[in-house]
Protein backbone atom coordinates (compact mmCIF):
# COMPACT_ATOMS: atom_id res chain seq x y z
CA UNK A 1 0.00 0.00 0.00
CA UNK A 2 1.21 3.24 -1.04
CA UNK A 3 1.90 6.21 1.78
CA UNK A 4 -0.61 9.15 2.08
CA UNK A 5 0.63 12.67 2.24
CA UNK A 6 -0.23 12.96 5.46
CA UNK A 7 1.44 9.64 6.23
CA UNK A 8 4.27 11.02 4.45
CA UNK A 9 4.41 14.02 6.58
CA UNK A 10 4.07 12.11 10.39
CA UNK A 11 7.22 10.37 8.85
CA UNK A 12 9.43 13.41 7.91
CA UNK A 13 11.62 15.47 9.82
CA UNK A 14 9.64 18.77 8.85
CA UNK A 15 7.35 17.65 12.35
CA UNK A 16 10.27 19.63 13.80
CA UNK A 17 10.08 19.97 17.71
CA UNK A 18 9.48 23.85 17.82
CA UNK A 19 6.46 23.13 16.07
CA UNK A 20 6.94 25.16 13.26
CA UNK A 21 5.84 24.78 9.41
CA UNK A 22 9.14 24.45 7.37
CA UNK A 23 8.52 26.67 4.38
CA UNK A 24 10.48 26.16 0.83
CA UNK A 25 10.83 29.49 -1.23
CA UNK A 26 11.24 28.81 -4.77
CA UNK A 27 12.85 31.72 -6.70
CA UNK A 28 14.50 32.90 -3.52
CA UNK A 29 16.33 35.38 -4.83
CA UNK A 30 13.97 36.93 -7.13
CA UNK A 31 11.88 39.68 -7.03
CA UNK A 32 8.82 38.23 -5.08
CA UNK A 33 10.62 35.64 -3.47
CA UNK A 34 12.69 37.80 -1.47
CA UNK A 35 9.47 39.56 -0.44
CA UNK A 36 7.94 36.12 0.71
CA UNK A 37 10.90 35.83 2.83
CA UNK A 38 10.68 38.65 4.76
CA UNK A 39 7.04 38.41 4.85
CA UNK A 40 7.89 34.83 6.55
CA UNK A 41 10.26 36.60 9.08
CA UNK A 42 6.83 38.21 10.31
CA UNK A 43 4.74 35.04 10.10
CA UNK A 44 4.91 33.35 13.60
CA UNK A 45 3.89 29.84 12.43
CA UNK A 46 6.33 30.02 9.60
CA UNK A 47 9.96 29.39 9.58
CA UNK A 48 11.81 29.28 5.78
CA UNK A 49 13.04 25.50 5.51
CA UNK A 50 14.87 25.70 2.40
CA UNK A 51 15.43 28.10 -1.09
CA UNK A 52 14.91 26.82 -4.62
CA UNK A 53 17.19 29.01 -7.46
CA UNK A 54 17.26 27.86 -11.14
CA UNK A 55 20.16 25.52 -11.63
CA UNK A 56 23.61 27.93 -12.93
CA UNK A 57 22.28 30.97 -10.92
CA UNK A 58 25.00 32.69 -9.93
CA UNK A 59 24.17 32.70 -6.17
CA UNK A 60 23.66 29.23 -5.65
CA UNK A 61 25.31 28.87 -2.41
CA UNK A 62 24.29 31.73 -0.69
CA UNK A 63 23.50 32.17 2.51
CA UNK A 64 19.82 33.01 3.32
CA UNK A 65 17.42 33.01 6.68
CA UNK A 66 18.10 30.27 9.91
CA UNK A 67 21.24 29.27 7.83
CA UNK A 68 19.44 28.28 5.06
CA UNK A 69 21.27 28.31 1.42
CA UNK A 70 19.94 28.70 -1.81
CA UNK A 71 19.97 25.44 -3.81
CA UNK A 72 18.79 23.39 -6.80
CA UNK A 73 18.08 20.41 -4.95
CA UNK A 74 14.75 19.90 -5.77
CA UNK A 75 14.16 16.54 -4.07
CA UNK A 76 16.23 17.71 -1.01
CA UNK A 77 13.71 20.77 -0.58
CA UNK A 78 10.78 19.51 -0.81
CA UNK A 79 11.63 16.52 1.63
CA UNK A 80 12.95 19.22 3.85
CA UNK A 81 9.58 21.44 4.35
CA UNK A 82 5.57 21.72 5.04
CA UNK A 83 4.70 23.89 2.23
CA UNK A 84 6.30 25.63 -0.56
CA UNK A 85 5.87 29.54 -1.84
CA UNK A 86 6.68 29.65 -5.35
CA UNK A 87 6.58 32.65 -7.12
CA UNK A 88 9.07 31.78 -10.52
CA UNK A 89 8.63 30.84 -14.22
CA UNK A 90 5.56 28.11 -15.14
CA UNK A 91 8.09 25.36 -16.46
CA UNK A 92 9.91 25.40 -13.08
CA UNK A 93 6.81 25.52 -10.87
CA UNK A 94 4.99 22.73 -12.43
CA UNK A 95 8.04 20.76 -12.18
CA UNK A 96 9.00 21.68 -8.75
CA UNK A 97 4.99 21.49 -7.65
CA UNK A 98 5.04 17.32 -9.00
CA UNK A 99 8.33 16.84 -6.65
CA UNK A 100 6.23 18.58 -3.88
CA UNK A 101 3.04 15.88 -4.50
CA UNK A 102 5.77 13.14 -4.65
CA UNK A 103 7.10 14.36 -0.76
CA UNK A 104 3.50 15.06 0.38
CA UNK A 105 4.22 18.75 0.84
CA UNK A 106 1.72 21.18 0.24
CA UNK A 107 2.21 23.66 -2.56
CA UNK A 108 1.18 27.91 -2.94
CA UNK A 109 1.93 29.39 -6.54
CA UNK A 110 1.89 32.95 -7.25
CA UNK A 111 3.45 32.19 -10.98
CA UNK A 112 1.59 33.69 -13.96
CA UNK A 113 1.76 32.71 -17.66
CA UNK A 114 0.79 29.28 -17.45
CA UNK A 115 -0.84 27.89 -20.50
CA UNK A 116 -4.61 26.42 -19.91
CA UNK A 117 -3.07 22.75 -19.97
CA UNK A 118 0.04 24.11 -17.67
CA UNK A 119 -2.98 25.39 -15.05
CA UNK A 120 -5.41 22.62 -15.08
CA UNK A 121 -2.22 20.06 -14.85
CA UNK A 122 -1.10 22.31 -11.48
CA UNK A 123 -4.20 22.15 -9.92
CA UNK A 124 -5.40 18.34 -10.38
CA UNK A 125 -2.02 17.86 -7.70
CA UNK A 126 -4.81 19.43 -5.44
CA UNK A 127 -5.84 15.30 -5.92
CA UNK A 128 -2.87 14.65 -3.71
CA UNK A 129 -1.58 17.28 -1.89
CA UNK A 130 -3.30 20.84 -0.53
CA UNK A 131 -2.43 23.52 -3.38
CA UNK A 132 -3.24 27.24 -4.01
CA UNK A 133 -2.64 29.12 -7.69
CA UNK A 134 -3.62 32.83 -7.25
CA UNK A 135 -2.32 35.13 -10.48
CA UNK A 136 -2.30 37.83 -7.19
CA UNK A 137 -2.18 37.17 -3.36
CA UNK A 138 -3.06 40.84 -2.35
CA UNK A 139 -6.38 41.17 -0.39
CA UNK A 140 -7.19 44.50 -2.02
CA UNK A 141 -7.12 42.96 -5.04
CA UNK A 142 -9.26 39.89 -4.52
CA UNK A 143 -11.47 42.22 -2.99
CA UNK A 144 -11.88 44.21 -5.88
CA UNK A 145 -12.38 41.16 -8.39
CA UNK A 146 -15.36 40.58 -5.58
CA UNK A 147 -16.30 44.59 -6.17
CA UNK A 148 -16.19 43.82 -10.28
CA UNK A 149 -17.90 40.56 -10.18
CA UNK A 150 -20.85 42.40 -8.43
CA UNK A 151 -20.71 45.27 -10.56
CA UNK A 152 -20.92 43.77 -13.30
CA UNK A 153 -23.92 41.44 -12.29
CA UNK A 154 -25.89 44.49 -11.49
CA UNK A 155 -24.87 46.89 -14.51
CA UNK A 156 -25.15 44.47 -16.92
CA UNK A 157 -23.85 44.20 -20.82
CA UNK A 158 -25.27 47.33 -20.99
CA UNK A 159 -22.35 48.95 -19.73
CA UNK A 160 -19.09 48.08 -21.95
CA UNK A 161 -16.71 46.38 -19.60
CA UNK A 162 -12.68 47.65 -20.46
CA UNK A 163 -9.20 46.84 -17.96
CA UNK A 164 -6.16 48.49 -18.09
CA UNK A 165 -3.02 47.19 -16.90
CA UNK A 166 0.25 49.06 -15.89
CA UNK A 167 3.32 47.14 -15.10
CA UNK A 168 7.28 47.16 -14.75
CA UNK A 169 8.90 46.76 -18.12
CA UNK A 170 10.32 43.35 -16.95
CA UNK A 171 7.09 41.85 -16.62
CA UNK A 172 7.44 38.66 -19.08
CA UNK A 173 3.63 37.70 -19.62
CA UNK A 174 0.95 39.80 -21.05
CA UNK A 175 -1.38 40.75 -20.09
CA UNK A 176 -1.27 40.33 -16.59
CA UNK A 177 -2.71 37.04 -14.63
CA UNK A 178 -4.56 39.85 -12.68
CA UNK A 179 -6.25 41.48 -15.30
CA UNK A 180 -7.44 37.85 -16.89
CA UNK A 181 -8.78 37.47 -13.28
CA UNK A 182 -10.51 41.14 -13.11
CA UNK A 183 -12.09 39.80 -16.63
CA UNK A 184 -12.91 36.69 -15.50
CA UNK A 185 -14.86 38.42 -12.36
CA UNK A 186 -16.67 40.23 -15.15
CA UNK A 187 -17.85 37.18 -16.77
CA UNK A 188 -18.84 35.17 -13.78
CA UNK A 189 -21.12 38.51 -12.84
CA UNK A 190 -23.07 38.27 -16.31
CA UNK A 191 -22.80 35.11 -16.20
CA UNK A 192 -21.26 34.20 -19.57
CA UNK A 193 -17.92 32.58 -20.90
CA UNK A 194 -15.17 34.54 -20.98
CA UNK A 195 -12.98 33.39 -23.76
CA UNK A 196 -16.46 34.19 -26.40
CA UNK A 197 -16.37 37.75 -24.88
CA UNK A 198 -12.48 38.60 -24.37
CA UNK A 199 -11.01 40.97 -26.39
CA UNK A 200 -7.46 41.19 -26.09
CA UNK A 201 -5.87 43.12 -29.28
CA UNK A 202 -7.48 46.13 -31.08
CA UNK A 203 -5.49 47.96 -34.34
CA UNK A 204 -6.30 49.06 -37.85
CA UNK A 205 -10.12 49.01 -39.25
CA UNK A 206 -11.46 47.16 -36.10
CA UNK A 207 -14.94 48.08 -36.71
CA UNK A 208 -17.71 48.92 -33.90
CA UNK A 209 -17.41 47.53 -30.31
CA UNK A 210 -18.39 43.64 -30.39
CA UNK A 211 -21.62 43.89 -27.91
CA UNK A 212 -21.18 41.95 -24.19
CA UNK A 213 -17.00 42.46 -25.29
CA UNK A 214 -14.89 42.17 -22.52
CA UNK A 215 -11.75 44.55 -23.38
CA UNK A 216 -8.51 43.66 -21.66
CA UNK A 217 -5.47 46.53 -22.64
CA UNK A 218 -1.85 45.95 -21.56
CA UNK A 219 0.62 48.69 -20.86
CA UNK A 220 4.52 48.64 -19.59
CA UNK A 221 7.01 50.66 -18.09
CA UNK A 222 9.40 51.63 -15.93
CA UNK A 223 9.35 49.89 -12.13
CA UNK A 224 5.67 49.81 -11.77
CA UNK A 225 4.49 46.85 -9.29
CA UNK A 226 0.50 46.54 -10.51
CA UNK A 227 -2.00 48.56 -11.13
CA UNK A 228 -5.91 47.64 -12.47
CA UNK A 229 -8.04 49.84 -13.61
CA UNK A 230 -11.62 48.29 -14.44
CA UNK A 231 -14.15 50.48 -16.32
CA UNK A 232 -17.87 50.31 -16.97
CA UNK A 233 -18.36 52.55 -19.71
CA UNK A 234 -22.35 53.29 -20.34
CA UNK A 235 -23.88 56.03 -21.94
CA UNK A 236 -23.24 59.33 -20.30
CA UNK A 237 -21.59 58.04 -17.41
CA UNK A 238 -19.14 55.65 -16.31
CA UNK A 239 -17.65 53.69 -13.51
CA UNK A 240 -14.23 53.06 -12.59
CA UNK A 241 -12.65 51.20 -9.98
CA UNK A 242 -8.67 50.88 -9.86
CA UNK A 243 -6.24 49.17 -7.99
CA UNK A 244 -2.61 51.00 -7.50
CA UNK A 245 0.09 48.99 -6.32
CA UNK A 246 3.24 50.89 -4.58
CA UNK A 247 4.95 47.50 -3.41
CA UNK A 248 5.04 43.54 -3.69
CA UNK A 249 4.93 43.16 0.34
CA UNK A 250 1.04 42.71 0.00
CA UNK A 251 1.52 40.04 -2.52
CA UNK A 252 4.05 38.61 -0.19
CA UNK A 253 1.85 38.86 2.95
CA UNK A 254 -0.86 36.99 1.26
CA UNK A 255 1.04 34.11 -0.14
CA UNK A 256 2.51 33.63 3.26
CA UNK A 257 -1.06 33.93 5.11
CA UNK A 258 -2.32 31.73 2.20
CA UNK A 259 0.90 28.96 3.23
CA UNK A 260 0.00 29.11 6.80
CA UNK A 261 -3.63 28.09 6.05
CA UNK A 262 -2.56 25.23 3.70
CA UNK A 263 -0.31 23.66 5.88
CA UNK A 264 -1.66 20.85 7.75
CA UNK A 265 -4.55 20.75 5.48
CA UNK A 266 -6.58 17.95 3.65
CA UNK A 267 -5.52 17.58 -0.09
CA UNK A 268 -7.38 20.07 -2.12
CA UNK A 269 -7.08 22.13 -5.05
CA UNK A 270 -8.26 25.50 -2.72
CA UNK A 271 -9.32 29.21 -3.67
CA UNK A 272 -7.08 32.40 -2.26
CA UNK A 273 -11.10 34.16 -2.14
CA UNK A 274 -11.74 30.88 0.43
CA UNK A 275 -8.95 31.70 2.21
CA UNK A 276 -9.43 35.32 2.23
CA UNK A 277 -13.36 34.79 3.35
CA UNK A 278 -14.96 36.37 -0.23
CA UNK A 279 -16.78 33.75 -1.68
P1 LIG B 1 11.67 37.25 -11.00
O1 LIG B 1 12.20 36.98 -12.38
O2 LIG B 1 12.25 38.39 -10.24
O3 LIG B 1 11.82 35.95 -10.08
C1 LIG B 1 11.62 34.63 -10.55
C2 LIG B 1 12.69 33.76 -9.91
O4 LIG B 1 12.44 32.40 -10.25
C3 LIG B 1 14.10 34.11 -10.42
O5 LIG B 1 14.95 34.34 -9.30
C4 LIG B 1 14.50 32.88 -11.20
O6 LIG B 1 15.90 32.63 -11.15
C5 LIG B 1 13.72 31.81 -10.45
N1 LIG B 1 13.63 30.55 -11.19
C6 LIG B 1 13.52 30.38 -12.54
N2 LIG B 1 13.57 29.07 -12.82
C7 LIG B 1 13.70 28.41 -11.65
C8 LIG B 1 13.80 27.03 -11.30
N3 LIG B 1 13.80 26.06 -12.23
N4 LIG B 1 13.92 26.71 -9.99
C9 LIG B 1 13.92 27.67 -9.04
N5 LIG B 1 13.85 29.00 -9.31
C10 LIG B 1 13.73 29.34 -10.61
O7 LIG B 1 10.11 37.42 -11.16
P2 LIG B 1 9.07 38.02 -10.10
O8 LIG B 1 8.81 39.45 -10.39
O9 LIG B 1 9.47 37.61 -8.72
O10 LIG B 1 7.75 37.23 -10.54
C11 LIG B 1 7.71 35.83 -10.53
C12 LIG B 1 6.30 35.38 -10.96
O11 LIG B 1 5.35 35.81 -9.98
C13 LIG B 1 5.82 35.96 -12.30
O12 LIG B 1 5.06 34.99 -12.98
C14 LIG B 1 4.93 37.13 -11.86
O13 LIG B 1 3.94 37.47 -12.83
C15 LIG B 1 4.30 36.52 -10.64
N6 LIG B 1 3.74 37.48 -9.66
C16 LIG B 1 2.60 37.08 -9.05
C17 LIG B 1 2.06 37.86 -8.04
C18 LIG B 1 0.84 37.34 -7.31
O14 LIG B 1 0.37 37.99 -6.36
N7 LIG B 1 0.33 36.16 -7.69
C19 LIG B 1 2.66 39.07 -7.68
C20 LIG B 1 3.84 39.45 -8.33
C21 LIG B 1 4.39 38.63 -9.31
Amino acid sequence: MSASPSDLRSASPRCAPDGLQRVLVVGALGRMGRCVRVALEREPALVLGAGLEEKGHPDQGALLEHGVRVSDDVAAAVAACDVAIDFSVPAATLAIARAAADAGTAYVTGTTGFTPVERDAFDALGARIPVVRAANFSLAVNTLAWLVREAARRLGPDYDAEIVELHHAAKRDAPSGTALRLAEAIAEGRGVALAERLLLERAGEIGARPAGAIGVQTLRGGDNTGEHSVLFVGRGERVELVHRSATRDHFAAGAVRSAAWLAGRAAGTYRVEQIFGLE
